[in-house]
């Protein structure tokens, strides 16, 4: 659901308060989303939104026949993907994996669990997909549409070495951010 525009503003990463602003197409400065070192090579993200309700159908994902592709037509279609060459020093980018990995035991043993006690288990799986959107050190979407995302997570020394956003460059067809 693009628009087909590319952007025309260089770079298009721009601070918003404490998230950090990026068109579609937009390119960060290559530093550190963490700590503002200099980086040599960008890690390629893909990054994807949805609105929160989209989790009420995650429950369907197991309890009705062919909820697997229910819920996945579901997420998808109610979707937004951005991808972003993202700048990340060594000891920030072990942070990020660390966190990974918590995440991915948590859904693994709700995976476990999930035999046994069926919504003990439903409930840790979802826990580790709100708990790592909690998680204050990982870049995370709060938004993304055809035209930006927006993201959480950039550390502050990152954000003052961009220019605030100015008002009203970007029509928000949301009325989000
Ligand atoms: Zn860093």
């Amino acid at each position: 659901m693009t628009t087909g525009l590319r952007d025309t503003v260089f770079g298009g990463a721009y601070k918003d308060g404490n998230l950090l602003f990026v068109t579609r197409y937009g390119t960060l400065p290559p530093i550190c989303v963490r700590c503002a070192n200099p980086v040599a090579k960008p890690f390629h993200k893909k990054y994807s939104w949805h609105p929160f309700f989209i989790y009420i159908f995650f429950p369907v994902k197991f309890l009705l026949p062919k909820g697997d592709k229910l819920y996945e037509f579901t997420t998808r279609s109610a979707s937004e993907e951005l991808e972003l060459e993202v700048y990340i020093c060594p000891k920030h980018r072990a942070n990020e994996v660390l966190i990974a990995l918590a995440q991915m035991s948590i859904y693994g043993i709700g995976l476990f669990v999930f035999i046994y006690y069926r919504w003990a288990g439903l409930l840790l799986i979802l826990a580790s997909n709100v708990g790592a959107s909690v998680l204050p050190p990982r870049l995370r979407p709060t938004f993304i549409d055809e035209s930006h995302g927006t993201f959480k997570g950039a550390g502050a020394a990152f954000l003052d070495q961009l220019t605030t956003k100015p008002p009203g460059v970007i029509i928000n067809t949301l009325g989000l951010r």
